[in-house]
């Protein structure tokens, strides 16, 4: 991303209103929009909490939203591929707004082809590493076996997992993913995260308590402060994400998408951050 023009901005925003591929609910496709709504609310202001002011100009670039309804499965996938691609090849880095969360695998195929050594920082209650759901293989319980096994990133980590089944943990040890258990506690500092890193957000890795507009509700997850603690303070440098699986049609007074909001600030400021690093670093 070194290579933008100057007077580019260095980060878009791409919507990817797809919830085709989801087992349970639906919803999650009407989500974009409303995380902007509450991105620009009045109640709150554009500072993220490390200080950048994501209201300055120039500093990141609404992308608005791929146009996916009423494609087959596939051809969405093809789409936000190419869509996401085509964004990083003009030099901007890549935040994506879900959509469910089968919208990583062509998302981080598009990353993935520029960064060879890509770690992905995934935070979730669900470790998505179903080999086949409801016969469809690339539903949103399935993108990151999809991920393992096209070898296409050097390091998959999960964090907030507390859904394993038998089969699941089998997946864990076939592809060796660093799965942190939420069972075993939040630590940041075990992540060992270096090199370029993706980051995957699934607001379900919140407790249900902090984050109700979501199609499967999983107690006992992170407080919003666990997420934020993790943004601010993981090794490596942040290259690109998305936030996925808001679904509007379960929030309570739009409080999830407000939530959805808070951590996108901080993930764009991070990105930001470690891009201007790379650069004084004369990377
Ligand atoms: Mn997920
Ligand atoms: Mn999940």
């Amino acid at each position: 991303m070194n290579s933008s023009k100057d007077g580019m901005a260095r980060l878009a925003l791409l919507g990817l209103p797809q919830d085709d591929n989801s087992t349970f609910l639906h919803g999650p496709r009407l989500a974009p929009p409303l995380i902007r709504k509450a991105l620009f609310s009045p109640s709150a202001n554009m500072f993220a909490e490390t200080g950048i002011d994501l209201g300055a100009d120039g500093l990141w670039q609404d992308a608005g939203d791929l146009p996916l309804s009423g494609l087959t499965r596939q051809d969405a996938h093809d789409v936000i591929q190419d869509g996401v691609a085509a964004i990083l090849a003009r030099g901007q880095a890549v935040i994506s707004l879900g959509g469910d969360h089968s919208v990583s695998w062509p998302a981080v195929r598009a990353h993935a082809a520029q960064h060879p050594a890509l770690t992905i920082l995934h935070l979730d209650a669900h470790p998505d590493l179903y080999d086949n759901m409801e016969d469809n293989p690339f539903s949103h319980a399935s993108p990151f076996a999809r991920i393992m096994e096209s070898g296409c990133v050097a390091r998959l980590v999960q964090v907030g997992i507390r859904t394993l089944n038998d089969h699941q943990r089998a997946q864990v040890a076939h592809f060796g993913v660093e799965c942190h258990e939420m069972r075993h506690g939040v630590d940041v500092a075990d992540l060992t995260l270096d090199g370029p890193i993706y980051l995957s957000i699934d607001l379900d890795v919140l407790d249900p308590a902090f984050a109700p507009g979501v199609s499967h509700h999983e107690p006992g997850g992170m407080s919003v402060r666990d997420v934020l603690h993790i943004i601010q303070n993981f090794g490596g440098q942040l290259i690109g994400g998305d936030l996925v699986e808001l679904n509007p049609e379960r929030d309570l007074n739009g409080v999830t998408a407000m939530v959805a909001a808070k951590i996108l600030r901080e993930m764009m400021a991070r990105c930001l951050a470690d891009d201007a690093t790379v650069d004084s670093a004369g990377g």
